[in-house]
């Protein structure tokens, strides 16, 4: 069967289990890419450069912005974030699915610019098993879980324009669900991502 490299989104709120899924499938796919993030913010302890992030100053920032080197970016806490084409393209080139991990605006944004990209949900069972994972998880104060969560509902509403969604409630069988939804889009020619609208 042939096999097409896809682009695919992966969104859902913080501590939905997005990173957790998407390291679990690429054990089993080391060959799916993963995009790096180009940020105006400052690293956190523990961020390294170019593995976390590529932090860049504003001025870079902006001279890549106007260079067209951007597939999307999006303005976050008075801090630029943004997808740069070379990232994605370095895999598409290879014949790899590539996968960006990024919020639903950039999502969306993708989709306008590349309407094949795959956009999956990846959703928490409620609220409460939501705010008990960030907070077992323990990255983050409880001012900046309180910011997290107060996003909570914007993002789910968003949920309804993506082409899958995900409920992350049983680990292993979310990271099966999410296996197979890459397989299917990478192998079936009849399922053309579209937005719902
Ligand atoms: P995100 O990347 O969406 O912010 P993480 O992958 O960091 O979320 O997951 C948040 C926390 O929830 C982590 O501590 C992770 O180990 C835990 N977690 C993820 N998926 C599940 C699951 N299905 N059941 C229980 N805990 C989970
Ligand atoms: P953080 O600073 O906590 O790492 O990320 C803050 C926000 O930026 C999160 O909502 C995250 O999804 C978003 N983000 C990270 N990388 C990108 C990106 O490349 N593009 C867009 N649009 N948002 C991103």
């Amino acid at each position: 069967m042939s096999r097409s490299p896809r682009l695919f989104v992966i969104s859902g709120p913080s501590g939905a289990g997005k990173g957790t899924l998407v390291s679990r499938v690429r054990e089993g796919r080391p060959d799916l890419g993963l995009t790096v993030s180009a940020t105006t913010r400052k690293p956190r302890p523990g961020e390294v450069p170019d593995v976390s992030y590529h932090f860049l100053s504003e001025d870079e920032f902006s001279r890549l912005v106007e260079e067209g080197a951007f597939l999307e970016w999006d303005g976050h806490f008075e801090r630029r974030y943004g997808t740069l084409w070379s990232e994605v393209n370095a895999c598409l080139d290879e014949g790899r699915s590539v996968i960006l991990e990024i919020d639903v605006n950039g999502g969306f944004n993708v989709k306008s610019a590349m309407p094949d990209a795959v956009l999956i949900f990846i959703a928490p069972p409620s609220l409460a098993i939501l705010e008990e994972r960030l907070r077992k998880r323990g990255s983050e104060t409880d001012e900046q879980i309180a910011k997290r969560l107060s996003r909570v509902s914007m993002e789910m509403e968003s949920s309804s324009r993506y082409d899958e969604v995900i409920v992350n409630d049983d680990l292993e069988s979310a990271v099966d669900e999410l296996a197979a939804l890459i397989d299917r889009y990478e192998t079936d020619e009849r399922t053309h991502a579209h937005v719902r609208d």
